[in-house]
């Protein structure tokens, strides 16, 4: 049968990747703000219908690759990935190389031969999960095509990481993380600012920005908090134990953080509608001056225009700081704003930008 199962979720950077599922859900499950899994045991899938996947996947291609017509999902599915070239490849779901070393290696070794013209393969992994694989078995898979590791840090700070329940602490972290770059695989970490509201804004910073100087990566990518009643880390917002942060202050404390990064080569990458700049994207060192530049832009832009920036980003009218001197969304943000006023008050424009993000969710 020419049909395959998929997940729920990958990185943005995946959107044209042929998706492999090797596991169903996520073998941790309990940090507090991720619903990613929730509803869902986890459940590592048998090496032959991981295989049969792959198997419908390339029929599927080979039709639609000599102009066959496309049937269904799975055929829309496969085209997608042709549009955006063929040559790229996710494994799902949250911790796909939970699954035992020689099954991964029997699985990329399997899509090789049947997709030879794929040349990256990425998959999600824990950083407690890479720490108790052999830099050996890293390689391996690295020699079989998988390319890049995405790690889902979100802080370096140890008492956030208890307070989250990540399942990981700082150390873990390091050691995970050299771990894949020991191995020659790129390694893309990800980092979630506002996850300690003010009560830990200074401390996520600046060991999130350590912890990294320590592992090194490839690729650290923004994912901004937001926050939700359904959340279970609501209930510390909602008692009183952490304080939300405004878009201004995760603004700053994104600041502090770049400021504090020491890695060599490393890409910083903005690409999720949840942050605010979505232009903070560059290399380190030779562009941490202007990302640090473009922060302060914002930060020094009068309260008006912020709002009309933070207003125009949430409705998804513009990504850039200068997109606001466009007359058109100028406009169009001023009558959202005004609206704004009139509903929540001159004061009221978090909270309006609160509920807006909440709708991505
Ligand atoms: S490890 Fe990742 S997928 Fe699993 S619960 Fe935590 S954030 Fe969600």
């Amino acid at each position: 049968m020419n049909t395959f199962e998929t997940g729920p979720i990958r990185p943005p950077s995946e959107a044209g990747s042929y998706l492999i599922r090797l596991t169903r859900g996520c073998p941790w499950n309990k940090c507090k703000f991720c619903r990613s899994y929730r509803k869902r045991s986890f459940e590592i899938r048998d090496i032959a219908e991981v295989e049969a996947d792959i198997d419908a996947m390339a029929r599927i291609r080979d039709e639609i690759k000599s102009g066959g017509p496309v049937h269904d999902q799975y055929g829309w599915m496969v085209k997608n990935a042709l549009s955006s070239g063929g040559t790229t490849a996710f494994l799902q779901d949250g911790d796909s190389l939970a699954m035992k070393p020689d099954a991964v290696r029997h699985i990329l070794g399997h899509f090789k031969e049947r997709f030879p013209e794929v040349t990256r393969i990425t998959s999600y992994a824990r950083s407690r999960t890479m720490s108790t694989r052999s830099v050996d078995d890293l390689v391996s898979y690295r020699e079989l095509g998988l390319t890049r590791i995405h790690i889902g840090m979100e802080s370096g700070h140890d008492p956030l990481l208890e307070i989250v329940k990540k399942g990981v602490t700082a150390d873990g972290h390091i050691r995970g993380g050299k771990r894949v770059v020991e191995a020659g695989i790129e390694l893309s970490e990800y980092i979630m600012p506002g996850l300690g509201g003010r009560e830990f804004t200074e401390g996520h910073a600046v060991d999130s920005a350590r912890v990294l100087n320590e592992i090194g990566p490839d690729f650290i990518r923004f994912r901004t908090i937001c926050l939700g009643s359904k959340l279970p880390l609501w209930e510390e917002f909602s008692s009183g134990k952490l304080t939300r942060l405004t878009d201004i202050e995760i603004v700053k404390e994104i600041r502090t953080f770049i400021e504090a990064l020491d890695v060599d080569g490393v890409k910083i990458a903005s690409d999720h509608i949840l942050n605010l700049l979505g232009e903070l994207d560059g290399r380190l060192p030779e562009d941490k001056d202007r990302l640090l530049g473009i922060i302060d832009t914002f930060l020094s832009l009068p309260k008006y225009d912020r709002e009309l920036f933070q207003v125009a980003r949430r409705a998804g009218m513009l990504e850039k700081l200068s997109d606001l001197d466009h007359p058109r969304i100028r406009t169009k943000a001023k009558e959202i704003l005004e609206e704004i006023y009139r509903h929540y008050g001159k004061d009221g424009v978090d909270e309006a930008m609160q509920e807006m993000m909440e709708r991505f969710i």
